[in-house]
């Protein structure tokens, strides 16, 4: 399920996030290949500068430093623990980082698929396979001012597999609406400032339209994984 916290932060703890993270501009990093910056120890960004090999991915990951603030780890697990009962980061995982867009950037459709080839048996040395979690969520929190759009196809929710099936394989990575295959109408979700995207399970999904052109467009991103009563953040 899909939904949107509205004014999860509020807009005073934005305008301090975005503070933070343009403080440490030196720390940014690029993703291979885009105008995407991140802030912080992403899996994903490893994944990618690694053309997609796991072992590598978490070398890198296990030795790159992820964001060092006190106050940002205690802000997030006060937060949180307003949605779960008990909320922990993952011991050897990175807390959830910052995403800085610079520029309108392609908007693909896509699965969050990478989160299933982090190192989760590092830290759960009983982790057999994805259904040792109860729950895969991913969200996104906005820190920009602006109108944003999250567009998603409601009919593909699904559970984290090993081996995913594709409601359409073709529409993992497909750039604009042409496909020939049934998802015609998608739904779209509107959020701004503060608000936070929750995404519990998997969906084919995309960013959607925003009004933000020349600005940064900076957004918290993570995921989570629950077991029992406890909800692990990381990124
Ligand atoms: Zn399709």
């Amino acid at each position: 399920m899909i939904k949107v916290y509205k004014n999860f932060l509020s807009e005073i703890e934005c305008h301090k996030l975005m503070a933070f993270v343009n403080e440490n501009i030196d720390a940014w990093k690029d993703y291979p290949d885009s105008n995407i910056k991140v802030y912080g120890n992403s899996y994903f960004r490893h994944l990618l500068e690694t053309g997609f090999d796991e072992s590598a991915a978490g070398k890198l990951y296990s030795e790159t430093a992820g964001i060092d603030s006190e106050e940002y780890r205690e802000l997030l697990l006060s937060k949180f623990s307003a949605l779960y009962k008990e909320v922990s980061f993952i011991d050897g995982f990175s807390i959830p980082g910052f995403q800085i867009v610079e520029q309108e950037t392609p908007r693909v459709w896509h699965y969050d698929d990478e989160k299933l080839r982090y190192p989760y048996k590092t830290a759960f040395s009983d982790y057999d396979n994805s259904r040792y979690f109860d729950r895969w969520i991913t969200f996104t929190i906005m820190l920009s001012d602006g109108d944003f759009q999250y567009d998603y196809y409601s009919e593909t929710e699904s559970v984290y597999s090993e081996h995913p099936e594709y409601y359409c394989r073709k529409h993992h990575g497909l750039i604009g609406d042409s496909c020939n295959c049934d998802l015609k109408e998608y739904a779209t979700i509107k959020y701004s400032v503060g608000d936070m995207i929750h995404a519990d399970g998997r969906y084919l999904h995309r960013v959607g339209q925003s009004s933000y052109t020349n600005d940064k467009r900076i957004t918290i991103q993570g995921h989570i994984v629950t077991k029992g009563s406890v909800a692990y953040m990381y990124w």
